[in-house]
């Protein structure tokens, strides 16, 4: 039996992966509302998200229905794409890593091949807006082409890591669509969850307990136990962190079909799913996570003006809740890890300084496994290569510690040296000021 990636860690890796895991609530500390909404979007970003169209394909593998669709990248392709596809109602969509695109416009009814092509030109080379994006929204390169469907009954369907329980769980609703989100705000009774303990998988109570929520017979709760069944299987073997289908609608001659499908993929386990990591699509991502991420490093960008490196996540936090404490703002988490050395600090230097908000940096690091005189070392390369024009304040403390306070002190670069932790926050913010 295959288990979720949740139980395993990387291969040669006795400590923990670097990230999101190495982060829990009880790191946070009293003042932790960065360090929460740092912590969501660690746990975003350990998460690889596929676009509609190669999620469908995805669960198509795994024989869940779906209609016919192809992907274009031109609006005479994706006139083509309709033609081939026949029938005479067609759906374009927007593929963007992001929901809510019927409500950004983004999903379009066409009812000729004309309009196919007027849907696709107003899509394509643009950028798409959502409530789930950033009023800046996110670039439209492709488009998928539909068959449209005669919907009877949209249903919501998701599997996903119940980490409490350490296992998967279906979350169904039958008031599924575009709105289920303010659903599960004001009626969350609606929403019901079916946990699938993993020594067991999907038993036949799982779908039964699924039709029974959405109200399904005949033809379609046949579908519904084998797409329980199929939904778990290709969540387990892919590594999916996410399996979401909104809407999963029960079509006008009684038959499921899943007209969105969202697949989120855990990040750690990417190493064993070539294929799946192969579909990602960077152009999606933001542009400074996307660097970290190459360089090994954890990083979120944040509104504030004091950019921080600092060695462990939870020494990151308590950092950040160091200088908002004194009166700033943290313009970013960082986390060079455990074993950070000369090169590692060096980008996270180059990653900091691309940041335009950025006015102060400070740099905390704690010598533990990593010795001080090396990270000194790498902050004196970043510092002369990429001519640093802010304050920089170093508190470094542990291992080789007065080695390192030697040797930033000898090289004649404007780098604040600090011996404690809050003096050195409150030396950051009011070097910023
Ligand atoms: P998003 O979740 O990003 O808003 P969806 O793919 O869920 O995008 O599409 C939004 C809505 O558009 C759906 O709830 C459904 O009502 C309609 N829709 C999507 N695909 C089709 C289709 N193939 N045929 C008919 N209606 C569709
Ligand atoms: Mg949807």
């Amino acid at each position: 039996m295959r288990l979720p990636a949740i139980f395993f860690q990387r291969p040669g890796s006795p400590r923990r992966p670097q990230g999101a895991r190495n982060i829990t609530p009880g790191n946070i500390t009293p003042c932790g509302i960065t360090g929460l909404r740092v912590l969501a979007l660690l746990i975003q970003n350990a998460r690889m998200n596929l676009h509609e169209y190669q999620a469908k394909a995805l669960l198509r593998r795994y024989r869940a229905p779906t209609a016919a669709g192809l992907v274009a990248d031109s609006p005479g392709r994706a006139e083509q794409c309709a033609r081939e596809l026949g029938g005479e109602r067609w759906v374009v969509k927007a593929q963007v890593h992001a929901g809510g695109r019927g409500k950004g416009g983004g999903v379009a009814l066409c009812d000729s091949l004309n309009e196919v092509r007027e849907a696709a030109e107003g899509l394509l080379g643009r950028r798409l807006a959502t409530p789930q994006t950033g009023p800046e929204g996110l670039p439209v390169e492709q488009v998928y082409v539909e068959q449209a469907s005669d919907i009877d009954r949209e249903l919501y369907l998701a599997a996903l890591m119940d980490r409490a329980a350490e296992c998967v769980c279906f979350v169904g609703s039958a008031a599924g669509g575009m709105d289920i989100e303010e659903v599960a705000r004001v009626a969350p009774e609606k929403v019901a969850r079916i946990r699938v303990p993993a020594a067991v998988g999907v038993l036949p109570y799982v779908g039964r307990g699924l039709c029974s929520v959405f109200g399904l017979k005949g033809e379609a709760a046949g579908q519904m136990q084998e797409l329980a069944v199929d939904l778990y299987r290709a969540f387990v073997e892919c590594d999916a962190s996410l399996v979401e289908i909104n809407p999963l609608v029960v079509t006008r001659d009684g038959k499921l079909l899943a007209l969105d499908a969202k697949v989120a993929l855990d990040s750690n386990a990417l190493f064993r799913q070539p294929e799946l990591a192969a579909q990602r699509d960077p152009g999606q991502e933001d542009e400074l996570e996307r660097q970290a991420a190459e360089a090994g490093l954890s990083y979120v960008s944040l509104d504030g003006s004091i950019a921080c490196m600092v060695n462990g996540a939870g020494l990151a936090m308590a950092t950040m809740d160091l200088i908002k404490l004194e009166g700033g703002e943290p313009a970013n988490f960082l986390d060079v890890g455990g074993a950070a050395d000369a090169a590692r600090v060096a980008a996270g230097f180059r990653l900091i300084l691309s940041n335009p908000r950025v006015r102060a940096i400070l740099v905390n690091i704690f010598g533990g496994i990593v010795r001080c005189d090396v990270i000194a070392d790498g902050i004196l390369q970043a510092v002369r290569e990429a001519r640093v024009e802010v304050p920089v304040i170093a508190r470094l403390e542990g291992t080789n510690a007065a080695t390192a306070r030697a040797m930033l002190g000898a090289s004649g670069l404007e780098i604040t040296a600090a011996s404690d932790l809050a003096e050195a926050a409150r030396k950051a913010v009011e070097l910023a000021a």
